[in-house]
């Protein structure tokens, strides 16, 4: 994760509510009998459409159910959507494992768990035209992914970059779908269902940091959910993860007439988060990110080469360190406007650091874009190639 997103309240969120309102309602009455005039949020009756198969399930739930398995699912409902607290910790307050509950812990109302939030999510939050958004006022999940966007843009711009990789911008635009929104805790395979709709759960991030994830558990090490681990929640305030990161490059391959290659490194130092090395682990394992960089990197270094190679020709070594020295700090200034606007900007900042910091490089590179005829025993590719 190299930056945290604002979070922000949208009336969308109220469908959420409306399932907290519920539960909280019939943990503390214990009714016998559904009555949405008296268990619903009173937006609910603003309207005289309804959400049938949410009324449907939440009649069975209070009618079919018993006392224990009502409120042991009311419990697990609350304690799932306490999502900052299994990013923040690994132990409850008695020092035991926190476990997130799942609907695979209910056997028996599994099937009904799944139904009712996946449906709530499908056919409600995330459908472009839903009863919800009708009795809301015609809001829409698409808006929201905006409202989130411009609470951004006063101070750090548009938010166009995926915050978790920070190489890919979000695939869909509004009008071509579904806002590029999805569960940090995945909803899936009878899992963290709890929290379908809560839009503490759900964040922007692309295409492919979520095929990604969708195969990796977040914040356990483990597949069958045993161990722990702890991972940066992307709705935090405070300074952005990436300005913790240290990146180092070597090059492994080095470009002669072919793509070099190259691999990225990174160490971290948080001087008042002592967990922030684990989350920084769990960001590098499940998005794979340094084998993304590393590939994105070898994949970029002929085009950067290029534009490096027209800037200094001519000039001698000493001016063309001071122009990649200017270049970092201005074009490829990782700021945290410049992270959210401009893909890959980050990598091509610590290529471009790397150039500085490797000096037979940079002067073999003055010597090709200086002297054509120059005879170099490691000749680097021709900038004009790069075009
Ligand atoms: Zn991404």
């Amino acid at each position: 994760m190299l930056y945290f997103v604002k979070p922000i309240e949208s009336d969308i969120g109220k469908l959420h509510q409306l399932l907290v309102h519920f539960f909280q309602y019939v943990q503390d009455n214990s009714p016998s009998k559904f009555d949405k005039s008296s268990q619903f949020p009173e937006w609910y009756s603003y309207t005289s459409n309804s959400l049938q198969v949410l009324e449907k399930s939440l009649k069975e739930f209070v009618e079919d159910f018993d006392i224990s398995e009502k409120n042991d699912i009311i419990y697990a409902f609350t304690l799932a959507n306490k999502i900052e607290l299994f990013f923040e910790s690994m132990t409850d307050e008695q020092g035991n494992m926190l476990n997130i509950p799942i609907a695979k812990d209910f056997p028996k109302r599994e099937l009904f768990l799944n139904n009712l939030f996946l449906h709530l999510y499908k056919s409600q939050l995330s459908s472009k035209t839903s009863t919800f958004f009708e009795k809301i006022g015609d809001v829409s999940f698409g808006e929201y992914f905006t409202e989130i966007k411009n609470s951004e843009f006063s101070t750090k711009g548009s938010l166009l970059v995926c915050p978790f990789c920070g190489i890919h911008d979000y695939k869909l635009i509004e009008s071509e779908g579904r806002p590029p929104f999805d569960h940090i805790l995945p909803k899936g395979d009878s899992l963290f269902v709890f929290s379908s709709i809560n839009l503490k759960n759900l964040i922007p991030i692309c295409d492919a940091c979520n095929t990604i994830k969708d195969t990796r558990p977040l914040l356990y090490l483990d597949k069958s959910r045993k161990v722990r681990t702890l991972a940066f929640y992307p709705y935090s305030t405070g300074d952005d993860p990436y300005s913790f990161f240290v990146f180092s490059l070597t090059c492994t391959l080095p470009p002669a007439g072919v793509q070099g290659q190259w691999t990225v490194n990174m160490s971290c130092n948080h001087p008042s988060d002592p967990n922030f090395s684990t989350r920084a682990t769990t960001w590098l394992n499940v998005f794979n990110i340094l084998s993304r960089y590393s590939e994105y990197i070898s994949n970029k270094s002929n085009y950067y080469i290029g534009q490096l190679s027209k800037k200094i020709k001519g000039q001698t070594l000493q001016q063309a360190e001071d122009i990649v020295d200017g270049y970092i700090s201005n074009e490829c200034n990782i700021t945290p406007f410049a992270l959210r606007n401009a893909t890959g900007i980050l990598l091509e900042n610590i290529f471009h650091k790397w150039i500085l910091q490797d000096q037979s490089f940079l002067s073999n590179l003055v010597l090709t874009t200086s002297s054509p005829l120059a005879t170099n025993p490691n000749p680097l590719i021709n900038s004009t190639d790069y075009d």
